[in-house]
C-alpha cells in the first residue's frame, strides 16, 4: 500500500465495515427487544383470551371440571379442553385446590423438573391479579416469557391460567438479518474498495498533475516556471499557491546567487590582470635577484591558475544567467580534431603520454560554436593526459551515425572509482581534493562542469565510463544540426 490512493480506498472499506457492523448490531438489538416485548404482549393476550373463553364457557354450561377416567384427577371437561389444545406455546390451567387442570402439548412435553419450576411461578403469582415474567429452563433454548392471570368468573373450580412462549422462536428473525448481513457485507466491501479506489484516483488526479509540474522543475534553468493556478479554494489551491510562492523565493535567491558569482568573478578579472602584468614585468626586470625570481615564478603560476578559475567561474555564472550565447557556425570536425591533436600532442609529449587522434577521412560538418567545442575537447584531452601515467596513451576518435556525432576520448590512466562517477560533473568536485592543487595534477574541478554545459548547450550529451586502474572513456554526442537557440543553459 505505497500510494495514498490505495490507503484511502482501504480506509474507506474499513470505515464502511465498522459502520455496517454497528448499524446491523443496533438493528439486531432493537428488533430483538421488540420481538421479546411482543412475546410478552402475546402471552398476556392469550391468557386474557383463555380466561374470557373459560368464563364464557362457564356461563354457557356451568361446571368446567371433570374427573380423569383413568387417574381420577380433576381435569378440564372434555368439551372445553379441545378449545385450548389449538393455542400455541405453553398453556397451564390451575384449579382452586392447586390441581393442574390442563397442560398444552408443549407443556406436557417439558421434563418433570422444568414443569414443576413453571408451575411454581403460577402458584407464587398474586391470586387476584395478573403478572408477567420470564424463566429459563434447563435443556431448552432461550427462555419462556409468560403471563399468569387469575380467573375468578369461570366457576369456583378454576383459579388461574399461564400462557407463555419460548424466545427461541422469535429471536431467529434478527439472526436471519445478521446472516444476510454477513453474506452481503463482503460484496459491499469489495465494491466499496473498487469505488473508493476510483473516486480517490479522480480526487487525487490534480495532485498528480502538481507532482508532474514540480518534477519538471529540475534545475536553475526551469526555476522560472510556475504551477498552473487552481481557483477551487480548496487545499489543492493552497498547495499550488504555496508552491508557487516558494518557487518565486527560490528563483529570487538563485538569481541573486548567480549575479553575485558573475559580479565577483568579473570584478576579480581586472586586479588579476594587473597583478599578472606586474609580476611579469618584475620577472623580466634585469635587476631582479635570482632568489626572488623563483618566488615570482611560483606566484605567477598561482595567479595564472586563479585567472583561469575566475574565467571558468564567470563563464558558468553567465551560462546560468543565460548570458553565454553560442556563436553557431558550420564547423568541420576534421579540422577541429587536427587543431586539438596538435595542442594535445605537445601536452602529451611533456607528460610522456602518447596522444593518438583518428581524424576522419572526409570532412564532417556540424553546426556549433567552434571555440566552445574546442574547449570541450581540450578539457577532456588535458584530463586524459593529466590522469594517465607516462608511457601510456590517450586516444580520440569520432563516429557519425543517425544525424549524431560521437567523439570519444579514451585513456588507459588511473580511472575513476564507481562511487565518484555520479559527482565528476559537479562544480569544484575533484576525486582527490587532498592532492596538491598546483602539484602533480593541478586543477580546480570546473573543467568537466563546463564541458557538460557546452555539450548540453549544443543539444548534446556527455557521459563517462571508467574502471579504476584500467582507464576512462568520455563520450560526447552532438547533433549534426545545431539547436535553434543555444547557449542559455547551465551545467
Ligand atoms: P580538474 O581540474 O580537477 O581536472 P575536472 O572537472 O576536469 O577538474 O575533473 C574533475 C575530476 O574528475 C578530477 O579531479 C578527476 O578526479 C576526475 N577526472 C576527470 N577526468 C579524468 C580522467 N580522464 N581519469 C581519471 N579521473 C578523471
Amino acid at each position: 500500500m505505497r500510494t495514498i490512493r490505495a490507503r484511502l480506498a482501504v480506509s474507506y472499506a474499513v470505515a464502511l465495515a465498522v459502520t455496517m457492523f454497528a448499524y446491523s448490531m443496533v438493528i439486531y438489538l432493537v428488533q430483538r427487544r421488540e420481538n421479546l416485548d411482543e412475546l410478552h404482549r402475546r402471552a398476556q393476550l392469550e391468557s386474557n383470551l383463555i380466561a374470557a373463553a373459560l368464563t364464557e364457557a362457564y356461563g354457557a354450561r356451568g361446571n368446567l371440571v371433570a374427573r380423569d377416567p383413568v387417574k381420577g384427577q380433576p381435569v378440564l371437561s372434555p368439551d372445553v379442553a379441545p378449545m385450548l389444545e389449538g393455542v400455541p406455546g405453553y398453556v397451564i390451567v390451575i384449579g382452586a385446590d392447586g390441581d393442574v387442570l390442563h397442560l398444552s402439548p408443549d407443556a406436557r412435553a417439558l421434563p418433570y423438573g422444568s414443569l414443576v419450576l413453571l408451575l411454581q411461578r403460577v402458584f407464587s403469582a398474586d391470586s387476584a391479579g395478573e403478572h408477567t415474567g420470564a424463566i429459563r429452563l434447563a435443556g431448552l433454548p432461550g427462555e419462556i416469557r409468560y403471563s399468569v392471570r387469575a380467573i375468578t368468573e369461570a366457576g369456583p373450580d378454576i383459579a388461574a391460567v399461564l400462557s407463555g412462549a419460548s424466545t427461541a422462536d422469535v429471536v431467529l428473525g434478527p439472526e436471519r438479518l445478521l446472516v444476510a448481513m454477513i453474506l452481503v457485507a463482503p460484496v459491499i466491501l469489495v465494491a466499496s474498495v473498487f469505488i473508493g479506489y476510483f473516486l480517490v484516483g479522480r480526487t487525487l488526479k490534480p495532485v498528480d498533475r502538481v507532482v508532474d509540474e514540480v518534477e519538471a522543475i529540475t534545475d536553475g534553468r526551469t526555476l522560472h516556471r510556475r504551477l498552473v493556478p487552481v481557483d477551487t479554494g480548496d487545499e489543492l489551491a493552497r498547495l499550488t499557491s504555496t508552491l508557487n510562492a516558494m518557487l518565486e523565493r527560490l528563483e529570487r535567491s538563485f538569481v541573486a546567487l548567480r549575479r553575485f558569482t558573475a559580479d565577483a568573478s568579473h570584478e576579480l578579472k581586472t586586479p588579476l590582470t594587473v597583478l599578472r602584468s606586474g609580476i611579469e614585468r618584475a620577472v623580466r626586470h634585469p635587476r631582479t635577484a635570482p632568489e626572488v625570481l623563483g618566488v615570482l615564478d611560483e606566484t605567477l603560476a598561482e595567479v595564472n591558475r586563479m585567472a583561469e578559475m575566475v574565467d571558468s567561474l564567470l563563464m558558468l555564472a553567465r551560462a546560468d544567467e543565460g548570458r553565454a550565447p553560442l556563436h553557431l557556425e558550420p564547423i568541420d570536425l576534421r579540422e577541429l580534431l587536427g587543431e586539438v591533436a596538435e595542442t594535445a600532442g605537445i601536452l602529451g609529449e611533456q607528460a610522456g603520454v602518447e596522444v593518438k587522434v583518428r581524424i576522419p577521412g572526409e570532412p564532417v560538418i556540424l553546426g556549433g560554436d567552434h571555440a566552445r567545442i574546442r574547449q570541450l575537447l581540450m578539457n577532456l584531452l588535458t584530463n586524459a593526459i593529466k590522469y594517465t601515467p607516462a608511457g601510456e596513451s590517450v586516444e580520440i576518435e569520432s563516429t557519425v551515425r543517425d544525424g549524431e556525432i560521437t567523439v570519444s576520448v579514451r585513456d588507459t590512466g588511473i580511472g575513476i572509482a564507481p562511487g565518484d562517477l555520479p559527482h565528476i560533473f559537479d562544480r569544484f568536485w575533484r576525486a582527490d581534493p587532498a592532492r596538491s592543487r598546483t602539484g602533480q595534477r593541478p586543477g580546480v574541478g570546473l573543467g568537466l562542469a563546463i564541458s557538460k554545459w557546452i555539450a548540453e548547450a549544443h543539444g548534446g550529451t556527455i557521459s563517462v565510463q571508467s574502471r579504476p586502474g584500467r582507464g576512462t572513456t568520455f563520450l560526447v554526442k552532438l547533433p549534426i544540426a545545431a539547436p535553434a537557440s543555444g547557449g542559455d543553459g547551465g551545467p
